[in-house]
């Protein structure tokens, strides 16, 4: 494996200016760190307040973080407004703030709605939100791009995530059907779907999901136990390998590349 600190210093962003969704933690903040790292400027947006404060800190004068509850588009809206206000323009937001919802969700008689409903609202919703947002910004400059974070469980669903799986999925459809309506505008969307991810989304939630899995929590458990088999393609992901793929789609290398769903989870869910 090469090092990656030689390929940030391509500088593959350089003046661009993005948005970033659940950015106080977890792949939100490691993309805001390679993303700054690659020359652009960065608004850390999400519900963590101190948190994000201190991450934007940490980051230097190219962070600015700022409250933003992805449930509410007029707060996404005010997210996007500060990027203009603040930097001049909108090239890249990053739809990436999630929850895993409430477990199991494989109860088929004992389905919570409430908490389907909570899931769709901060996992699905924004995406679509975040193309409205950001096209109002940036089609009158004819360019910009959004990345969404959608996961490997929206191509392959986990049942014991049914309601997670299900949200997902609906990312990589916003994705599929908004690229056309967005290319007309002279802009792109794009999905990246990350695996098993270190996170603490993913060690808060992990245990739980192993506990509550029938038939398919051999490989999960083997993730937590971080044990996993040599012959095994199940992988623990860093955050840092889905932000070096946002990097990627939302440079000008992926110019045109829209409509596209990149997994990123060593192949797990080909299988
Ligand atoms: P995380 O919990 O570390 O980070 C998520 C961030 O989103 C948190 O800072 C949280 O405060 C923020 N957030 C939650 N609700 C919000 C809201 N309503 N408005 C604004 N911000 C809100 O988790 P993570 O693993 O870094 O997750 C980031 C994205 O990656 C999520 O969409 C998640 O579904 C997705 N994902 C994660 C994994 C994984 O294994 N970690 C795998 C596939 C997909």
């Amino acid at each position: 494996v090469s090092d990656f600190s030689t390929t940030s210093n391509l500088q593959r962003l350089a003046g661009k200016v993005a948005v970033i969704t659940g950015a106080a933690s977890g792949i939100g903040k490691a993309t805001a760190e390679e993303f700054i790292k690659n020359g652009a400027k960065v608004i850390l947006a999400d519900i963590q307040d101190d948190l994000g404060h201190s991450v934007a800190a940490s980051l230097g004068p190219d962070a600015t973080y700022t409250h933003c509850d992805v449930t509410d588009e007029s707060q996404l809206a005010a997210a996007v407004d500060l990027a203009v206000s603040r930097h001049g323009h909108l090239d890249i937001l990053h739809s990436n703030a999630g929850i895993a919802g409430g477990l199991p969700q494989d109860d088929v008689t004992r389905l919570d709605l409430a908490d389907f409903d909570r899931v769709m609202a901060v996992n699905a919703r924004p995406a679509m939100a975040a193309i409205k947002h950001a096209a109002r910004v940036m089609a009158p400059r004819g360019t910009g791009c959004v990345v969404c974070t959608a996961s490997s469980a929206g191509v392959v669903p986990v049942p014991a995530l049914a309601t997670y799986s299900v949200s997902k999925s609906a990312v990589i459809a916003v994705v599929r059907a908004m690229a056309e309506p967005m290319a007309r505008r002279g802009l792109r969307v794009n999905a990246v779907s990350p695996g098993a991810t270190r996170t603490p989304m993913l060690l808060r939630e992990l245990p739980r999901i192993a506990a509550v899995s029938q038939g398919m929590s051999a490989e999960l458990t083997r993730l937590v136990d971080e044990d996993v088999d040599s012959d095994s393609v199940a992988v623990m992901l860093e955050p840092e390998d889905i932000a070096r793929a946002a990097v990627y789609l939302a440079s000008d290398d992926a110019r045109y590349v829209n409509g596209h769903n990149m997994v990123v989870d060593a192949g797990y869910s080909v299988h």
